[in-house]
């Protein structure tokens, strides 16, 4: 039998069908188009599985590498948001209290790694609390400043020799899921990374949230770099593909409101930061808890899974 010629993709759509990102990695559904987004140049081809509803950023460079530049850490770079290293006595404030509550189920002293770990100001928090903490980055710049201030930190992709089986009790992944580009893969990686009974710690946007669906296009979670957009009913799917058996969801946050008023407290010294905005944030964080089974009013969530 004669092989078949490959059919020729139509021009429009050959480099995203070259690539098979069209393909599912929750689902193996295919995806179809969803939004374009203008704001930025070039434009986000957002697609959505038909499936899972996972939603897809088909908008990348060739090398991801190009999108961690020293201007994406420094705040420079027009889709990042601060320098971390500004802000970490009060962003210790939530990891402190994020630390608390992972101390519940898997206490230090444990080992733990934090993935998309930028300057390493969680690692060192979970350092304080009593971890045996290493963060990983896949920027030069940002790990090579984390290290200045002693902090035990590597440089690479989320790449499975890059640490051996069963090293960790803890990984957390905080805004960075969405980063990630081969979503499968790095699920499991991370189970691979685990001790039986480890915990995995993913906060991510959840587009089942009401917040999510009325924004639409405009959501601003939509940006360069975000190449995965998750629910919390694909995220679990991924996972417990990936040998995942047991989650905990948290809605909005896996902290009290309390935290987050601190930290803004500390984040806009030597002024308060003004009734409007702490009593803006406390209506969001209570909005946030509005939450039943698929169904929330904002798109905050963090999910915990458990090898
Ligand atoms: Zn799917």
């Amino acid at each position: 039998m004669q092989p078949m010629p490959p059919e020729a993709p139509a021009e429009e759509t050959k480099n995203v069908a070259d690539s098979g990102r069209t393909l599912c990695p929750v689902c193996n559904c295919r995806m179809s188009p969803l939004y374009e987004i203008r704001r930025f140049d070039p434009p986000l081809d957002i697609w959505k599985c038909a499936g899972c509803a996972l939603q897809s950023n088909l908008t990348r460079p060739d090398n991801l590498g190009e999108l961690y530049s020293e201007g994406y850490y420094t705040g420079e770079a027009d889709y990042t948001y601060e320098d971390e290293r500004k802000n970490e006595a009060a962003n210790d404030q939530v990891w402190q209290a994020r630390l608390k509550t992972i101390q519940k189920t898997n206490p230090a002293p444990a080992s733990f790694l934090d993935v998309g770990c930028s300057f390493g100001g969680f690692v060192e928090a979970a350092s304080r609390a009593g971890y045996a903490a290493r963060g990983l980055d896949l920027s030069h710049f940002a790990v090579q400043e984390g290290r200045k201030r002693g902090r035990d930190l590597y440089c690479g992709p989320v790449d499975e020799p890059t640490f051996p089986a069963e090293d960790f009790n803890v990984i957390t992944l905080i805004e960075v899921m969405e980063h990630l580009p081969d979503p499968a893969r790095a699920a499991r990686t991370f189970h691979h990374w685990l001790k039986p009974g480890g915990l995995l710690l993913i906060q991510t946007a959840n587009f089942d949230g009401l917040q999510a669906k009325r924004e639409g296009p405009d959501y601003h979670y939509y940006l360069p770099g975000h190449l995965f957009y998750y629910s919390a009913a694909n995220l679990k799917r991924l996972l417990a593909v990936a040998g995942f058996r047991r989650f905990k969801l948290y809605r909005p946050v896996d902290f009290p409101l309390a935290a987050k008023l601190r930290k803004m407290k500390l984040q806009s010294a030597p002024q308060s930061p003004g009734f409007q905005r702490l009593l803006r944030t406390s209506m969001y964080h209570l909005k946030g808890r509005m939450a039943l089974g698929d169904f929330a009013l904002t798109s905050s969530m963090v999910l915990y899974a458990w090898k």
